[in-house]
C-alpha cells in the first residue's frame, strides 16, 4: 500500500485531497495545526503539529521503522483571500516560509519518494484585460503582485534547490482560485467565490450586495475536485517543472456574481465598492498539466451548483444560532 503525508490536511484543499488519496487506496497521515472544520478527516492518522518548528516537521515525515513516505503533499500555509493577503504580509512571509524551509529539509533528510509543493498563480505578475496567455516560464523575470506570491516563489526555489542538491524528487503545482464545499466561507480568510455565495445566501430577493472593485477583473475558478485530481496527476507524472493547475474558463467578477445569483434563484443588485481586488487579469496556459490527459470537468455553473447550497446551509445555521443567542 502506498503511503502519503498531507501537510495542511485540516484545511480546505488538504481535507479534500486526503479523501481522494484514501479513495485511491493510500495509507494517509494528515498534519495540521487544527482538525478539519466541517467534517471528520478521512486520514488514517491525524497529527496536530505546528510545522513552523523543525522538530515537528521531522515528526510529521517520520514513519519509524517503516520505509519513508512515498508521497508528501505540502499544502500547509498561512492563507486567505485578497483581504487577508494584503493585510497580513508579515505573518504570511514569516509563517509560510518557516513551514516550507523546515518541511522540505525534513522530507529530504527522510528520503521521501516524492515531494509536491502547493504554489500559486500569485507568483505571476499582474496582467491587463485582453493580454495574451502566459505560461509557467513567464514567472521570470519575477514581479508577483503581492508578498504571498513572493513567498511562494521563494518556496518553489527552495524545493528545486533540494531537488538539484539533495536528490529530492520534486513537483510544484501552481493553483488557481479554488472553491467548493467545506471551504472557508466567512471570517476574513474566505476567497471571492465563497464570499459572494455567503453574501447572496444572506440577502433577500431584490437586495443590493457590495462587491470589491468594478467587477471587470478576470479570473479562473477551479472546483476543488478538479484541483485535487490535478494535484494527484501531477504527483504521479514525470513533469519536474512548475505546473499550472486550473480551469481554462475565463470569468469576470461580475459574471461570478451573476452565476451565483442565478443558482440561488434570487434577483440581486450589485454595488461596486473599493477593496483589495488583486490583479486585473489572469490568463494562464494549462497546456502542461493537460499534456498528462488531465482536464477540468466542472465549469463555473456546475461548481457553484455544488458549492452554493452548502454555503447557504452554513449561513442559515449561523443566522439561526445568532437568533437563538
Ligand atoms: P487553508 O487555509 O484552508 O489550508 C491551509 C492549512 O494550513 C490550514 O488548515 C492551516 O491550519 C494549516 N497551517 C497553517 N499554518 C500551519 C502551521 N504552522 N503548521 C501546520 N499547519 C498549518 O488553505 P487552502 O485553500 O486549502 O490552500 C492549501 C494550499 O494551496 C496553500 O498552500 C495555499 O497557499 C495554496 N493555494 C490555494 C489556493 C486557493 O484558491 N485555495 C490558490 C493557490 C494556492
Amino acid at each position: 500500500m502506498k503511503t502519503a503525508l498531507v501537510c495542511g490536511a485540516g484545511g480546505f484543499i488538504g481535507h479534500h485531497l486526503v479523501r481522494l488519496l484514501k479513495a485511491s487506496g493510500y495509507w494517509v497521515r494528515g498534519v495540521d495545526l487544527k482538525n478539519p472544520e466541517f467534517s471528520e478527516t478521512a486520514a488514517d492518522e491525524f497529527l496536530r503539529l505546528d510545522l513552523r518548528l523543525p522538530e515537528n516537521c521531522r515528526q510529521a515525515v517520520d514513519l519509524s521503522d517503516d520505509a519513508p513516505f512515498d508521497e508528501v503533499y505540502q499544502l500547509a500555509a498561512d492563507m486567505g483571500g485578497m483581504g487577508f493577503i494584503h493585510s497580513a504580509e508579515c505573518e504570511i512571509m514569516t509563517n509560510s516560509a518557516l513551514i516550507n524551509i523546515h518541511m522540505v529539509n525534513a522530507a529530504a533528510d527522510a528520503s521521501v519518494g516524492r515531494y509536491l509543493f502547493a504554489s500559486s498563480a500569485c507568483v505571476y505578475r499582474d496582467q491587463e484585460i485582453g493580454e495574451d496567455e502566459i505560461c509557467e516560464d513567464d514567472a521570470y523575470p519575477a514581479l508577483p503582485d503581492n508578498e504571498y506570491g513572493w513567498e511562494k516563489l521563494y518556496a518553489e526555489r527552495m524545493a528545486f534547490a533540494h531537488s538539484r542538491n539533495r536528490g529530492l524528487e520534486v513537483r510544484v503545482a501552481r493553483f488557481q482560485n479554488c472553491y467548493g464545499p467545506e471551504g472557508t466561507w466567512q471570517g476574513g480568510r474566505e476567497k471571492a467565490p465563497a464570499a459572494i455565495c455567503r453574501k447572496i445566501a444572506l440577502a433577500q430577493e431584490g437586495d443590493v450586495i457590495e462587491v470589491w472593485g468594478d467587477g471587470s477583473a478576470i479570473r479562473v475558478y477551479t472546483y476543488v475536485d478538479d484541483l485535487c485530481n490535478g494535484i494527484h496527476t501531477l504527483m504521479r507524472s514525470d513533469i519536474t517543472e512548475p505546473t499550472n493547475i486550473g480551469s481554462s474558463e475565463l470569468i469576470s467578477v461580475d459574471e461570478l456574481v451573476e452565476t451565483v445569483a442565478d443558482v440561488s434563484g434570487k434577483g440581486i443588485a450589485v454595488r461596486h465598492v473599493d477593496g483589495p481586488v488583486g490583479v486585473h487579469a489572469r490568463y494562464h496556459s494549462v497546456a502542461r498539466i493537460e499534456s498528462t490527459g488531465w482536464r477540468a470537468h466542472f465549469d463555473l455553473r456546475r461548481g457553484i451548483e455544488a458549492t452554493y447550497p452548502w454555503i447557504a446551509q452554513q449561513a442559515k445555521g449561523r443566522s439561526a444560532s445568532k437568533l437563538a443567542d
